[in-house]
Order: structure tokens, then sequence, then C-alpha cells
């Protein structure tokens, strides 16, 4: 298991990232130099970073930045927790 996969699911254990396996906005753009909301490193100025805005109205509205890999890594992740619930 990579060093990312382990940090983002750490986060997500800890209630630090959102489960959320429809976004409601996602943009690409150039780094604005924020940190990852999965790994926590850096973003460098000279990589994209992937904008994932939740725009529901509730608690878990706002915005994660993240970097590609990050972002593929986090909707697994997702993806697959939604599935393990929705098998209880
Ligand atoms: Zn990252």
């Amino acid at each position: 298991m990579d060093a990312e996969r382990r940090a983002i699911r750490q986060r997500i254990d800890a209630g630090q990232l959102p489960v959320r396996v429809r976004t409601d906005k996602c943009w690409a753009g150039k780094s604005g130099g924020g940190r990852c909301s999965g790994c926590d490193e850096l973003i460098q100025a000279d990589d994209n970073e992937y904008e994932v805005v939740m725009d529901d109205g509730g608690e878990t509205s706002g915005s994660l930045v993240f970097h590609r890999q990050c972002l593929d890594i986090w909707l697994t992740e997702c993806q697959r927790r939604e599935q393990s619930v929705s098998n209880d």
C-alpha cells in the first residue's frame, strides 16, 4: 500500500475526509500552492490541482483540493466504503 492511499484511508477513518462518491463539481487547474486534502503535501506550483466543491448546503459543504492521484484514490476509497456499507 502506498503512502498516499494509507494517508487518505486514515483521514476518512478520522472523519477528516467525507465519503462522497458523487462530487458536485470538480475543477482542474494550476496549483495555487495549497495543501492536498488527501496526503497533506503541498501541491507544487507546476502541478495541476483538482478542486472538488461539495455544495449541498449541509455540514460537509466546502471544497477539497487534491493531487490528481490523490483524487483518484479518494474516489476509489469512497466507492469501496459505500459498497461495503450497502452490503451490510
Ligand atoms: Zn495528495
